[in-house]
Order: C-alpha cells, then structure tokens, then sequence
C-alpha cells in the first residue's frame, strides 16, 4: 500500500473515523469495518452515538459561515453515527486515502475503490468522515472520546 509518505520510524498514528448516518442506516458498517481491518487498521475505540445539532455544529465549527452548513447539521443529525478511533503508521493519510475524495458522486468515476464511492451518494450525503491533519485529528479524537461526552465538551466550549 504505497499512497502516503511515511518517516519510516514505523510509530502508530491516530485519526478519527465517522460513518455517518447514511453509511449506519443503509447498513455498510460491516462492509466499511472489514476494509479498515483488511488495510491493517486497528479499531483502538469505537462507538455508536446520536449526534444533537449543538455536537454537530461544534464538530463541524469550520464550515459554520458555508451555504451548505445548515444542510451539513440536518445530515449529520439525521440518524446515529459510528465514531472510530483507527490506528496505524500513517493512519490520517491512509484513511482519507481510502474513503476518498469529498464527492461521493465523482469519487464513483474517478476513485472506484474508495469507500465513498462504495457507499455515498453526493458532495453532501458522502457516508464518511476522516481527519485531514494529525491536529485535526487530535482535536476530533478529543472531542468524542475525552472523559467528557461530546455534550459537556459543548457546554464547556460555550462557557470559554
Ligand atoms: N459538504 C457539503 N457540501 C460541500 C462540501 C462539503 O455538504 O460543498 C459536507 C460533506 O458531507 C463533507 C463535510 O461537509 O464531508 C465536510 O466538508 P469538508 O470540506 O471538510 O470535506 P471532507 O474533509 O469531509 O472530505
């Protein structure tokens, strides 16, 4: 598997994995599991969780001022999602090398054998998340899985 630059030093990196309500409710779990596990992943946490649009809206606080932002929270709240904690060498690269471009729709012509092409729909409805940084990366993976739930890490977001 020779997608991404590595350092060589071997060490595991962490990224953040999500499927997303459409990906859990058309029944890909297992599909998308048996890929991670079969790319030499390992499943360090995983958990199943009903995002409520204040989650969401701080998950995805970024794209806060885009058009497509309101749409992006209905999605994302429509149903509940899988949260993983994926770990290997590389792991933020080769995740995001695997689900493939944001585009569900395109990824099906032009990234075949990416997870979003198996199982997404559109730019929108593209049935999973993966970290683009090892910050980002850090920053997701505390958002779910701290000691704190994802609803105090908002509350405490909003006291700041
Ligand atoms: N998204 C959307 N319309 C757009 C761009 C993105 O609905 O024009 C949604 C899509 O579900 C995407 C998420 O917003 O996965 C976050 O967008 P980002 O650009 O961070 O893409 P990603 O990193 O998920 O590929």
């Amino acid at each position: 598997f020779r997608c991404c630059s590595s350092n060589g030093s071997g060490e595991k990196e962490r990224t953040l994995g999500i499927i997303k309500p459409d990906g859990v409710s058309g029944n890909y779990t297992d599909r998308i599991r048996k890929v991670i596990l079969e790319s030499g992943f390992h499943i360090n946490k995983e958990m199943i969780i009903q995002l409520d649009e204040d989650n969401a809206a701080d998950f995805y606080a970024e794209h806060s001022s885009k058009s497509f932002f309101t749409s992006l929270i209905k999605y994302m709240t429509s149903g509940p999602v899988l949260v993983m904690i994926l770990e290997k060498e590389d792991a933020v690269a080769h995740w995001r090398h695997l689900i493939g471009p944001t585009d569900a729709g395109k990824a099906k012509i032009t990234h075949p054998q990416s997870i979003r092409a198996m199982c997404g729909v559109d730019l929108e409805k593209n049935c999973v998340h993966g970290s683009d940084s090892h910050q980002s990366a850090q920053r997701e993976i505390a958002f779910f899985f701290k000691e704190t739930p994802p609803d105090e890490a908002v509350r405490k977001h909003d006291e700041l």
